[in-house]
């Protein structure tokens, strides 16, 4: 697949070149033809895909026509409006639209609160074609008739469900309320909840559904690990982890904004540093506690899956699964949130015989067996005995393996096999083969399934294909879901 392929105009391929990019990346591959024939789109795809490109090299080349040199500000008017949830992502979106449309007379600018309104009255006055905005000051210059919708094109909603998280929905409805009814409508979310399926079944026309996540989750970067406990264990058993691992710094995800209280005060009373994040908490409340976990202060951030949504924390070395997400892509878009900017990540997922049915169920959309170490003193029997993977200990931030650990073999058959049988543990003593390395302090038995390593994904499968989301709103034709991802730059 090239991007020639795609067919992009030779202006939009000169710009794309610049950039040194040799290939399209799913997102890329599978929004692109669609935009340009002028279909809505519904995709589901995070930051570190590619959607950015995805969305604006078509739209460019679907205005291209239309493009033109003159200095009158009435030959330019806004024909796409971009809106963010963020000043940074705005920011960040103006500027691909700039380096993208490089050899293409378009104009663009972009609007965002906290600065002074004058500079953008006077890049709007001198007219532009694009225009990438926050909603609240958008309607400010609404307001102030410094800014005219009626001739918009093309409509881009990007990170859609942040906009939600963060009240936006209301402001977004005015905006649509004030753009040609007759336009292209493309809506970009990580994840597709109710909320989200309400808006775009009543934004989108016919849209065309596209899937893909993030370039990171379950790659190489991320070493994933279950550990077994029983339920009324874990919390013993984080606190654990955190000392003698130890993790320095955490997102714990819980599946209720009363088991994140809980937890949360339970790790203080055990002496650990820790904050809770979920809707119920002000604003005001999340923003100070994500600024003392950024800053160090705080160890522990206790998330519930909405309110860890919006958090944009960088180079984050442990993701815990305190509970196994009820819905499987969940998982996908909480470790996603470890390994990235090139650095290690560890995902580690505290499992209790309850939740073997949503360890299977995320097993299955990964593709993967995930490793299972077991912890003297905590392991319990059940869990530890189905499927087969290879055990390493996690890694550390600064990728030194803190955890030195050899497989223990349990020669048991496959958990498929075994569950067709009975989903009774087997109770047999394991043959244990070699454990005599210091575990570092956690005890810790990583437990070697009975598959062997030919069935283990390659590196080159971790971009596993997932099924379709459900459709939304009407009758959504549906494009087979890929993972996000793009080969690298050459260097
Ligand atoms: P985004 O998901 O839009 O935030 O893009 C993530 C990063 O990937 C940006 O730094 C882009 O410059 C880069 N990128 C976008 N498309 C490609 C591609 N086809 N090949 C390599 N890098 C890309």
């Amino acid at each position: 697949m090239t991007f020639e392929s795609l067919g992009l105009s030779p202006e939009l391929l000169r710009a794309v070149a610049d950039q040194g990019y040799t290939e399209p990346s799913p997102i890329q591959a599978q929004a692109i033809p669609v935009i340009l024939a002028g279909q809505d789109v519904q995709a589901a795809a995070q930051t570190g895909t590619g959607k950015t490109a995805g969305f604006t090299l078509p739209i460019l080349q679907r205005l291209q026509p239309l493009a033109n040199t003159s200095v009158s500000p009435a030959k330019h008017p806004i024909r796409c409006l971009v809106l963010t949830p963020t000043r940074e992502l705005a920011a960040q979106v103006e500027a691909s639209v700039k380096t993208y449309s490089k050899y293409i007379p378009l104009r663009s600018t972009v609007i965002y609160g906290g600065v002074n309104m004058d500079p953008q009255i006077k890049a709007l006055q001198g007219g532009v074609e694009i225009v990438v905005a926050t909603p609240g000051r958008l309607l400010d210059h609404v307001q102030q008739r410094t800014i005219n919708l009626s001739q918009v094109e093309i409509l881009v909603l990007d990170e859609a469900d942040r906009m939600l998280d963060m009240g936006f929905i209301p402001d977004i409805r005015r905006i649509v309320a004030l753009l040609p009814a007759r336009r292209q409508n493309l809506l970009f979310s990580a994840t597709f909840s109710d909320d989200i399926k309400k808006l775009s079944g009543g934004l989108l026309t016919t849209p065309v559904t596209i899937e893909v996540a993030r370039r990171n989750a379950t790659a190489d970067l991320v070493r994933q690990v279950v550990y077994h406990a029983h339920k009324d264990r874990k919390r013993e058993l984080l606190t654990h982890l955190i000392r003698t691992l130890p993790i320095e710094q955490a997102i714990v995800f819980m599946r209720t904004k009363h088991g994140a209280n809980r937890l949360c005060s339970q790790l203080v009373r055990d002496g650990i540093n820790a904050e809770a994040i979920h809707s119920d908490k002000t604003q005001a409340h999340r923003t100070q506690s994500l600024t003392d976990f950024k800053g160090g202060q705080v160890k522990i951030l206790v998330a519930t899956d909405i309110a860890a949504r919006g958090l944009d924390v960088d180079q984050m070395p442990y993701v815990v699964n305190y509970e196994l997400p009820h819905v499987p892509e969940d998982y996908v878009h909480r470790i996603g949130r470890t390994g990235r900017a090139g650095s290690p990540g560890n995902a580690i997922s505290l499992v209790c015989d309850e939740e073997s049915r949503e360890l299977a169920e995320i097993e299955k959309l990964i593709k993967t067996k995930i490793e299972l170490v077991a912890i003297e003193g905590f392991d319990q029997p059940g869990l530890s005995e189905g499927g087969a993977r290879e055990a390493r200990g996690p890694r550390s931030g600064e990728g030194t393996t803190s955890h030195r650990e050899r497989p223990v073999h349990r020669e048991r058959p496959a958990r498929e096999e075994r569950s067709a049988r009975s989903e009774a543990p087997h109770n047999s003593a394991p043959r244990t083969t070699e454990a005599e390395l210091p575990r570092a302090a956690a005890n810790e038995k990583p437990v070697r399934r009975t598959q062997d390593d030919s069935t283990r994904p390659s590196a080159s499968q971790s971009h596993f294909s997932r099924p379709p989301i459900a459709s939304l709103g009407k009758k959504p034709r549906e494009v087979p879901a890929l993972l996000g991802g793009f080969p690298k730059k050459p260097a």
